[in-house]
């Protein structure tokens, strides 16, 4: 991994142990541990749709920005996900298409987080210039092109190589050069087997149905890359258009694909039953907490302030992630103050601050 740049921190600094084999905790605060939160833009759209992602973290990775147009959109995601822009640490793009990098200049301004692209794509971001594109699938040629599509250049500071660990800056996850849509195309895998592909896989007429991406500089590329993150240990495939698809279906799609299901399946049932133990730990806390809360006692000040997300300068509001049932959510009991008496006023014991 190189830097060109003029970000300076972070470099070396190794945070958690985010990589992908290591381990899950290492006390992290608890809203910040594993996870990816998709970020849907585009409206309602069919067509429009697109998913960025976030590769939750100490600092989180943000993970193709979205097309140009989208940064407001995309600003409200992150917002509706109580996440700060000054928590994101990393701009990822997993490829140089304008409809993946449009909105990367203006999310850099307003996080300063460095962006990082894989350096054979890297070219197109800096002149916000798009390769020529291959119809491979019939929507692909019917579908007009978005070569005119105009991106705004936006300078990368770290050109990726296969094998990365982008840990040292934040998230997690390990970068597999996936080529085939574009020669630079990469794709994220994280420890849990989930894999963020880009366009190597896109929603076919049914975004659940996967499909070859529309256009792609070369086919048998796409398939040899996508064998690649299947071999790596990829469960769960998360496409920029489309999905996610399970590794398990994608046999039914791509019949030459070599997936060991049955490995899969074990893993997956694995993976259940650690949620499941996680969700009734979480459900454990809670009780507990609430037990507490329920004991007489004044309340905090309401914080409900921090919620009214987007604040100034594009700063989000920052509070915990808790839209994802999956996620592990806040469980920290809250301490209670005895009630305070001063001569007669602010008996009353305040209500709130427990959703914040
Ligand atoms: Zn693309
Ligand atoms: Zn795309």
């Amino acid at each position: 991994m190189s830097r060109r740049n003029r970000f300076s921190r972070n470099s070396g600094e190794q945070q958690g142990n985010g990589e992908v084999g290591g381990s899950q905790d290492n006390g992290r605060p608890e809203r910040l541990r594993e996870g990816v939160i998709t970020l849907k833009l585009g409206g309602r759209n069919p067509l429009k749709a697109f998913n960025s992602y976030l590769i939750t973290g100490q600092k989180h990775i943000l993970v193709d920005p979205g097309p140009p147009g989208t940064a407001g959109e995309l600003l409200q995601q992150l917002s509706r996900n109580r996440v700060s822009l000054g928590d994101i640490g990393l701009i990822v793009i997993t490829h140089g298409h304008p409809d993946h990098f449009g909105s990367a200049y203006q999310l850099k301004e307003w996080t300063q987080a460095p962006l990082a692209i894989h350096e054979l794509d890297s070219e197109y971001v800096h002149w916000g210039t798009a390769p020529t594109l291959k119809p491979v699938t019939r929507l692909g040629s019917i579908m007009k092109p978005f070569s005119k599509l105009k991106a705004e250049a936006v300078e990368p500071d770290i050109t990726l190589q296969d094998g990365d660990r982008l840990g040292r800056y934040a998230g997690r996850g390990r970068v597999i050069l996936t080529p085939g849509h574009t020669a630079g195309s990469i794709s994220l895998l994280l420890p849990d087997g989930t894999c963020i592909i880009g366009d190597l896989l896109m929603g076919g007429l049914r975004a659940s149905t996967p499909s070859y991406p529309r256009f792609a500089e070369n086919l048998s590329e796409v398939r040899e890359s996508l064998q690649r993150i299947v071999d790596a240990g990829a469960t769960t495939l998360l496409a920029a258009h489309g999905g996610p698809f399970a590794v398990v279906d994608l046999p039914r799609a791509f019949p030459w694909l070599r997936v060991d299901v049955d490995s899969l399946r074990e893993r997956e049932a694995s993976a259940q039953k650690e949620q499941e133990r996680a969700a009734a730990e979480r459900k454990e806390r809670e009780r507990e907490a609430a037990e507490r809360a329920e004991q007489p006692a004044a309340a905090e000040p309401r914080v409900s302030a921090e919620r009214s997300a987007p604040a100034q300068n594009g700063a989000v509001a920052r509070t915990e992630q808790a839209s994802d049932e999956d996620r592990p959510r806040r469980s920290r009991p809250r301490r209670r103050r005895p009630p305070r008496r001063r001569g007669g006023q602010g008996d009353q014991p305040q209500q709130g601050g427990s959703n914040a």
